[in-house]
């Protein structure tokens, strides 16, 4: 069965519950206007804003992500996040592995690892994010890099039948720049993820639950050019997801 394109809003730390909220209900007022039903929706706002959100979001095929969410169900682990919490409060995904989180918190391939199996013994769908720093694409390691994160992100991972996973290709040095790469570039780095999936993965299992979506600098005016690659299931946006008008824009323009 073909699978949805999807399009992932990753707020970052960038908007509070009435920012947030606020631009969700711009979002509702037109939702005639912009949805699809071969286009999945998702949005990834902090934590705190996911309880009311999820209100919101009710029923209107808009779905929600976390962010993040630690590899324990529960237990004495001060200041971290459930998987199965999140999944109970009617999270359908989360962002596992951003570079933003291996660069600030120092999240090493195997705490991604765990957090990839707890998001699925939960009932969660993990975006894994894998990309390669602007030095490491420098001396020649790209290939490198994006290979040996997604074989360590899916170590020992077994998918059910019902289980999803995403592979969110995010080359890290144009994350924020406003400069995406190339379209060709990154349909390369989505065919390298490919052969390391299949050594994982069956071709049935790799076609029916498994996308790859690339993120970095997707903008309305490039969005097409990146959705009509040949393996580009859909996009992880940041900046490009924070204002209703940009956002909606940006669903736009994704079909085709
Ligand atoms: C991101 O950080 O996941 C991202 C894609 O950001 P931006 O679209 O702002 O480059």
């Amino acid at each position: 069965m073909e699978q949805k394109k999807i399009i992932i809003a990753n707020w970052k730390m960038n908007l509070n519950l009435a920012s947030g909220s606020g631009l969700v209900k711009e979002l509702l007022a037109s939702i005639n206007d912009w949805k699809s039903p071969d286009l999945e929706v998702v949005i990834c706002p902090d934590f705190l804003s996911l309880t009311p959100l999820a209100e919101q979001l009710k029923d209107k095929g808009i779905f929600l992500g976390a962010q993040d969410c630690f590899w324990e169900k529960t237990g004495a682990y001060t200041g971290e996040v459930s998987p199965q919490f999140l999944s109970e409060l009617g999270c359908k995904y989360v962002l596992v592995g951003h570079s933003e989180r291996r660069e600030h918190k120092q999240e090493t391939n195997a705490q991604i690892n765990l957090k990839v199996k707890a998001a699925l013994g939960n009932g969660l769908i993990p975006v894994i994010c894998v990309g390669e720093t602007f030095s490491e694409r420098q001396d020649g390691n790209k290939d490198f890099v994006i290979m040996t994160q997604t074989a360590a992100a899916l170590a020992g991972v077994k998918l059910l039948s019902t289980d999803q996973l995403i592979i969110a290709y995010e080359p890290v040095w144009v994350i924020g720049s406003g400069q995406a790469v190339d379209p060709e570039e990154a349909e390369h780095a989505h065919r390298v993820i490919k052969q390391v999936l299949f050594d994982h993965f069956s071709s049935t299992v790799l076609n029916e639950q498994i996308r790859i979506i690339y993120g970095g600098s997707v903008k309305p005016s490039n969005i097409k050019s990146f959705m009509i690659q040949p393996t580009i299931d859909g996009v992880l946006a940041g900046g490009s997801s924070l204002e209703a008008v940009s956002f909606m824009d940006l669903i736009k323009q994704a079909k085709f």
